[in-house]
């Protein structure tokens, strides 16, 4: 006969919880322990304990069935967890999914943008050292891109693919495009024909300082202004610079001799390459960095391009002149 409702003195779960009085059996508190928990007593009705987490010290009320059953999990020592792995990428857990997925949250992101992610993802990016991107800035920035080609970003891609986009022209034509062929202004209008291959085009060299390192970029692009800007995940801190650029006819004519020079840098130099963890986090790029003293070797490589010399065709002869 259990009479009125005795409260345990302390929240568990964030309520106060009423007392039910019955026996705690041996291999109750057996369980308990060899599952990392102390079983403080018998709570609610007939079918619940409250468990004290080993962990985290924290109370939690448990159905005695999964303590004897299944591997009873603390929800504080995961909520320690997630907060941990959200402030290693720079975000916020600010509390539960507001649709309702038990696997989401809504997180705050550097930015002061909010929105709902995966907790094992953000886990996953925080035990990688991978930085966890906010959608809405994302939209933002490849608005800009578009923007900067003459093509307005609509939103996702008519085919099921994220590296895709759906895109207007400046002639009202609309289609897919990848994100990044946006980005350097590779794209073709099937609306109105205007093509980037026919476009005149840059080779540019920038310089840039990282935490551990200075590093070069040789690249091409319509327009080495816009892409020194939007490569830079922090221009105040990685201080980017455009050194030189190289006018060229088409745009064609530029990715077939910016792909060579990679190419003969890649051959000749392989030690100029700057490994991608040293970067990743501070660029929006993947690859073709060079580091700072690579800087004599390339600009006689840029010099012989203003001079005449195409490195896609002429290679070998060159190789040997050098
Ligand atoms: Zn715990
Ligand atoms: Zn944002
Ligand atoms: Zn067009």
């Amino acid at each position: 006969m259990h009479s009125r409702k005795i409260m345990y003195p302390f929240p568990v779960d964030g309520a106060l919880r009423p007392v039910f009085r019955g026996k705690q059996p041996a291999h109750w508190k057996a369980a308990a322990e060899a599952k990392g928990f102390a079983l403080i007593g018998r709570a609610v009705d007939r079918l619940h304990v409250i468990l004290g987490c080993k962990t985290c010290g924290t109370p939690t009320l448990k159905r005695i069935s999964v303590v004897l059953g299944h591997n009873p999990e603390c929800p504080h020592c995961i909520r320690i967890r997630r907060e941990t792995a959200a402030r290693t990428v720079g975000a916020t857990l600010c509390g539960p999914d507001p649709d309702g997925h038990r696997h989401y949250g809504l997180y705050e992101f550097i930015c002061g943008h909010r929105d709902r992610r995966q907790h094992t993802r953000v886990e996953a990016a925080a035990a990688g050292g991978h930085q966890l991107s906010c959608t809405i800035c994302l939209h933002e920035r490849h608005a800009i891109e578009a923007g900067a080609q003459g093509w307005q970003l609509l939103g996702d891609a008519d085919r099921p693919n994220k590296s895709y986009r759906r895109y207007e022209h400046l002639c009202g034509h609309q289609q897919d495009a990848a994100i990044a062929n946006m980005r350097r202004g590779d794209i073709d209008c099937a609306g109105c024909g205007e093509s980037w291959s026919s476009k005149p085009s840059k080779i540019y060299l920038m310089a840039f300082t990282l935490p551990e390192t200075q590093v070069l970029k040789l690249g091409f692009s319509s327009n080495p202004e816009f892409r020194l800007r939007q490569v830079q995940e922090n221009p105040k801190m990685t201080k980017g610079a455009l050194l030189r650029e190289t006018s060229v006819d088409t745009g064609h004519r530029a990715i077939c001799i910016e792909k060579a020079l990679h190419n003969h840098i890649a051959t000749h130099r392989p030690d100029l390459i700057v490994p991608p963890e040293l970067f990743q986090s501070h660029m929006r790029i993947t690859s073709e960095i060079y580091h700072r003293h690579g800087k004599t070797y390339i600009s006689a490589l840029l010099d012989a391009l203003a001079s005449g010399w195409d490195p896609s065709v002429q290679q070998a002869a060159f190789v040997e002149s050098i």
